[in-house]
């Protein structure tokens, strides 16, 4: 039986790939802090797995503990934009330490591959769609900036170690157990909530901008075809192959719509080039918007307890972005 490391594997993506990787038979240790990470996204399968709760930004023993791993799956990061120009440091130490410290348990055993989750922010503002692999990386905030040193370090760690890396791109990652509390986050998270509590959603400008949506199921089966290949030492974009306005996410969930000001720094469209993964990793996404739209509804219970945003705690809590990234200094 392969022993899989999942870092960050109390997360969202990493919850739902411990589920499917335990359906496939795979002996699983999951490394996470909690730090935004649930227990509860991974209780149903505490018994069946091996749970380190460690923060990877701070080296120490745990990294020699961890012995005869096949594949390591390197999803643990901290996400967000607005805590990401607050505090850049603490970006720095999880995403790019953190990584480093995570290849030295790679360097550690004889590992078959590891996959590297890394981020379409590292596009920026795109001058092409879809946008392939080769575009300019233009990272516009030190999220997207520290989730591409990591992609830099292990790409780097693949060609002095001779390491098996790939580093997948993930665009707009959404499903079941996307995160619901702290910082204002991801538009579905909002959106559900609001749904929930019978408020407008808050749609930024005219809401014609569009996403590269892509449910959490697709994600995990590019993740799983990256590893079982005998691939190496690629970058891949993982995406839905489609890009949707959030108009068309507010005509699916149905209801009233209130508008907030555009966000500086972001992009009127993502829309991955998908055509390299489809080529080499033989693998394409399954769910479109509709369909997965259809199953966070069925699921939104889910969301019950997660904060209700409006107009004025948006306009708060993202005061620094508009500061740091707008044009009012
Ligand atoms: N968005 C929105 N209302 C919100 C939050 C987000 O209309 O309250 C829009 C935002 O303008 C963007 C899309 O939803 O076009 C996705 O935003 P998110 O923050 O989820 O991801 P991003 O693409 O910015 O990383």
């Amino acid at each position: 039986m392969s022993r899989v490391l999942v870092t960050g594997g109390a997360g969202f993506i990493g919850s739902n790939l411990v589920d499917y990787l335990l359906s496939k038979n795979y002996e699983v240790l999951v490394i996470d802090n909690l730090s935004t990470g649930r227990l509860d996204n991974i209780s149903h399968v505490l018994d069946k797995i091996t749970f380190i709760n460690q923060d990877i930004s701070q080296k120490g023993i745990w990294q020699l503990n961890l012995k005869n791993i096949d594949y390591i799956i390197h999803l643990a990061a901290l996400a967000d934009i607005v805590p990401s120009i607050e505090q850049p440091d603490k970006y720095f130490e999880s995403n790019v330490i953190g990584t480093m410290n995570i290849l030295e348990v790679a360097k550690n055993n004889k590992i078959k591959k590891l996959i590297y989750s890394a981020s379409s922010s590292c596009y920026g503002i795109p001058n092409s769609f879809p946008t392939n692999e080769l575009s300019d990386i233009k990272p516009q905030y030190p999220y997207a900036l520290t989730k591409y040193l990591g992609e830099e370090l292990i790409m780097h760690w693949g060609l002095v170690y001779k390491l098996p890396v790939v580093s997948l791109r993930f665009f707009n990652v959404y499903g079941i157990r996307s995160r619901t509390s702290g910082t204002y986050g991801a538009v579905f998270g909002i959106f559900l909530a609001q749904k929930l509590a019978n408020k407008p959603f808050t749609v930024v400008g005219d809401g014609k901008q569009t996403r590269d949506f892509t449910y959490v199921s697709d994600v995990i089966e590019a993740v799983y075809k990256a590893m079982i290949s005998n691939v190496s030492n690629e970058i891949f974009n993982i995406g839905s192959d489609n890009t949707y306005s959030i108009n068309k996410i507010v005509e699916y969930l149905k209801g009233p719509t209130t508008s907030i000001p555009k966000r500086p720094g972001e992009p009127d469209c993502t829309w991955a080039d998908i055509s390299k993964a489809k080529n080499m990793l033989n693998w394409k996404p399954k769910i479109n918007l509709q369909d997965g739209i259809k199953k966070l509804m069925e699921n939104i219970d889910y969301w019950k307890n997660a904060p209700v945003w409006d107009i004025q705690s948006i306009h708060q809590a993202t005061k620094s972005w508009f500061k740091y990234l707008g044009d009012e200094k």
